[in-house]
Order: C-alpha cells, then sequence, then structure tokens
C-alpha cells in the first residue's frame, strides 16, 4: 500500500486536526481548558475580587478606593481604571513574554476573555487608544504591546482605534521609583499625535490601553494631555495591576 488516502480519510484527518485546535491548552499553566483555565482563573484574575476604581489594583468588592488611592496615593484624572488579572506568577511571566521575548501573537489567544470581561466593566467608549511608545524603542523591540493589545480588543469589540497619543521622549527606566518621581519622570512625555488631532479628542469618551499598571503614573500622564484637549471621559483598560496591601496573604 502506498500513501494513497481516500478524500474522506483525509477530510477525517482534517476534521481532527480542527477539533485539536478546539481542545486549546491553557495559556498560563500549559494543562487543558484553554485559553485561561479555571484554576488560573481563581489564581490570577479573581472573579471574587473588585478593582480599585483609580488604580485598577485588585481589591475587595466592599470597598471603591484601594489603600493607596483612599489616601490620595494613586493616579488622578481617570474616570476609572479597569485591570484584569494579578500581576504575578503565570500571568506576569505570560506578559513578560510578549513583551521582552517578542511574543505579539500569544496576545491573540487572550482577546476574546479579555474583551468579553471588559464590556462588563467599562461603559462603551469612542475609540481605544494604545499608551504610546518611543519610535526608538519601537525600533528596538519592533512592537509596541499596548498597541497590539488594542488593535486585539478593536476587532473582537468594533470600537475605533485611534493611536490619538505620540511619545516624545524616550523611555527612562521606572522601575524603583515612587510615584512622584515616575510622574516628574514623564513631564512632556506625551504630546497629542497628528491622528489624534485630526480624530479630535473634544468631547470624547477613551479607553486609554496599556499591558500594566503599577503606579498610574504612566496613565495619568496620557490622561491629563486628553483632559487638556476636553475629553469627556478617560477610562484605562490593563492586562494586569498589583493587589491592595490588605488583601496580601
Ligand atoms: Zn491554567
Ligand atoms: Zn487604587
Amino acid at each position: 500500500m502506498h500513501n494513497l488516502k481516500a478524500p474522506w480519510q483525509t477530510l477525517k484527518e482534517l476534521g481532527q486536526s480542527l477539533l485539536y485546535e478546539k481542545a486549546e491548552s491553557c495559556c498560563l499553566c500549559s494543562r487543558a481548558n484553554g485559553p485561561i483555565c479555571p484554576s488560573c482563573d481563581d489564581e490570577f484574575f479573581h472573579p471574587e475580587l473588585g478593582r480599585c476604581r483609580h488604580c485598577g489594583k485588585l481589591m475587595s468588592k466592599q470597598k471603591t478606593l484601594c489603600t493607596d488611592c483612599s489616601k490620595e496615593r494613586g493616579p488622578k484624572g481617570l474616570d476609572q481604571v479597569a485591570a484584569w488579572g494579578h500581576y504575578t506568577g503565570g500571568w506576569r511571566d505570560f506578559i513578560q513574554t510578549i513583551k521582552f521575548k517578542s511574543q505579539p501573537y500569544l496576545l491573540e489567544k487572550i482577546g476574546r476573555p479579555l474583551a468579553d470581561w471588559v464590556i462588563h466593566i467599562l461603559p462603551p467608549p469612542d475609540a481605544l487608544m494604545p499608551v504610546p511608545m518611543h519610535a526608538e524603542r519601537i525600533a528596538e523591540r519592533g512592537f509596541n504591546q499596548a498597541a497590539v493589545l488594542a488593535s486585539l480588543l478593536h476587532w473582537e469589540l468594533g470600537i475605533p482605534l485611534v493611536e490619538g497619543l505620540e511619545r516624545r521622549t524616550p523611555t527612562t527606566p521606572q522601575v524603583g521609583l515612587n510615584r512622584y518621581e515616575r510622574l516628574h519622570n514623564l513631564q512632556g512625555a506625551f504630546a497629542l499625535s497628528p491622528e489624534g488631532l485630526k480624530w479630535g479628542i473634544k468631547g470624547r469618551r477613551i479607553w486609554l490601553i496599556d499591558d500594566v499598571v503599577t503606579t498610574g503614573a504612566t496613565l495619568e500622564a496620557c490622561a491629563d494631555i486628553l483632559r487638556r484637549q476636553e475629553a469627556e471621559k478617560v477610562y484605562a483598560l490593563t492586562l494586569a495591576a498589583g493587589m491592595d496591601k490588605n488583601l496580601k496573604k
């Protein structure tokens, strides 16, 4: 016998491979039940917890602001920040793999569950707007992960994508700096882009999109530009945030 296969056999194999594709594994732990398995959902996305309206930190559903924000130590100028998961363990590894190992296509796997989550959290906007990256950094990395995320959500939700901001100064490392030092670092870093000017910010409701929110200084600096242009509402969506001090185990 040679490798001549009846057409139905080929079809059957094709069907099996499609079924196999459907039974995808979890992108955080590689077990079954992807794209995010129930145990990773519990561990990293905490459906039982709320999010701080000002900075996105995961916290008790009984409160509206986290410990930092209730002491005015959070970002200002955002109507609401929605952070999907807790920036730790497998979820942090996933986000870091996208950024530092240049694997933006991994984001495609989580587009649908992220879209399903956020439409229940934030009011619908006029546009999705990624936090911009400086041209030098894009040249180094090859892509801006915030822009990839925004374009993924654009396809999932059918909301216009507007790259309305640009970054004028290259990123200076923010790790180890507190919120005030970060804000100082970011002075003059962002500006309205030609696309943003053409689209017109005044009276618009915008979702700023970024991968991670830590102190919220970056989102605050971007929101400040949009506020000056008289945006009506500025919301932010990120893949991850920290957890309220009072909830840490
Ligand atoms: Zn998992
Ligand atoms: Zn907060």
